[in-house]
């Protein structure tokens, strides 16, 4: 059995390789945005298939929500929708329907028919509409004039000019997609990200992964860093997409009332276990402001909030606060959730 012997310390370095196997990493520019997926299997041909996988089903929820491609869907229900009832499939229906609900739950701060003056800004070329153009596409921004109906699968505009657009919530809803496709396949190790969402599955192979909340003002400073297993977090910033004009920041974010960029805070952060409700509520806390973005989110459950006002103060949720003062050693700053900083001018 000699052979046996000489392959011993082949088998033995195979075996080794297969446990501290490579994590499977990607990067791509989807959805507007940049994603990134991280996956392990024991089985690296697996772990890459997997994250192939993701980039595949980010590419397809891109094509069916983009406002920017003509093809899509939902540029078709731009197109239609004030002329008569257009016909959607299951999915896009189902993510509008949530984003109605999400419209109800925050007294219309989430309102995906922002879009209706919202397309007016190009935040790449610094301009944006006169004070009359933007009084006058206000009259096509309430979420209460789309009109669904459940039974044909239609989705109707009651109104001429109206326009929406999924933004604040399709790259969490992609997550979300993704950690589900990515289960199915027997990960248990991921984490993937779309643009400022992020949802982890299990840990960093027995360590939790951890997110970083970007400084506002300092791209590349850390306001927190959150250990996260099994959860989602999303952060909308007014950094994103901007000018300055006059010292004035116009950004992506659109108080539906205004129809201006949202002018309380400078980012939010959302912590719960679904990318989807993550996305859309870091997008609506944004437009809440402190105080009522607050109360909003001490009111569920499952979701806690870190948010950089217009000052540059920070604010949690209950949730938070009480993690925080229990786990803070006098005077320590460990950058965890304990030690968030109480300032970040
Ligand atoms: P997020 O990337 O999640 O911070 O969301 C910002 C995106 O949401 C913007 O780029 C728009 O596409 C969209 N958006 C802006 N304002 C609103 C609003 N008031 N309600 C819903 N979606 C919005
Ligand atoms: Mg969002």
């Amino acid at each position: 059995m000699r052979v046996n012997y000489m392959i011993l310390p082949f088998l033995l370095l195979f075996f080794s390789h297969a446990s501290i196997a490579d994590w499977a990493k990607k990067r791509a520019s989807i959805m507007g945005t940049e994603v990134a997926v991280e996956v392990w299997h024991e089985d690296s041909a697996k772990a890459a298939s997997a994250v192939d996988s993701v980039m595949q089903e980010m590419q397809r929820v891109d094509h069916l929500m983009s406002t920017h491609k003509e093809t899509s869907a939902l540029a078709k229900i731009n197109r239609l929708a004030s002329a008569g009832p257009v016909k959607v499939g299951a999915e896009l229906f189902g993510l509008i329907d949530k984003s109605l609900k999400c419209s109800e739950k925050t007294h219309g701060a989430f309102d995906i028919t922002y879009a209706s003056v919202g397309y007016l800004y190009d935040y790449r070329h610094a301009s944006r509409p006169q004070q009359s153009e933007v009084e006058s596409a206000l009259q096509a921004v309430d979420y209460r004039l789309i009109s669904l109906d459940a039974d044909k699968q239609t989705v109707t505009f009651k109104r001429e000019g109206m326009r929406i657009d999924l933004g604040g919530i399709a790259k969490g809803y992609a997550v979300d997609q993704s950690i589900k496709i990515l289960a199915r396949q027997g990960i248990r190790h991921a984490r993937v990200t779309a643009g400022g969402d992020t949802r982890v599955l299990g840990s960093r192979l027995g360590r939790p992964w951890t997110v970083g909340v970007r400084h506002p003002r300092a791209s590349k400073k850390m306001v927190a860093v959150i250990p996260l297993m099994d959860e989602a977090i999303s952060t909308s910033g007014d950094y994103e997409r901007y000018f300055d004009e006059s010292g004035i920041r116009y950004h992506h974010i659109i108080n539906p009332e205004t129809g201006d960029s949202a002018r309380e805070v400078r980012s939010v952060s959302i912590i719960g276990p679904k990318a989807v409700m993550t996305d859309a509520l870091s997008t609506s806390v944004f437009v809440l402001g402190v105080e009522s973005g607050l109360e909003l989110i001490n009111s569920m459950d499952d979701y806690e909030a870190i948010i950089v006002d217009k000052s540059g103060s920070l604010h949690y949720s209950t949730g938070l606060e009480q993690f925080q003062s229990a786990n803070e050693p006098e005077g320590s700053h460990n950058n965890l959730i304990p030690s968030l900083l109480a300032s970040v001018n």
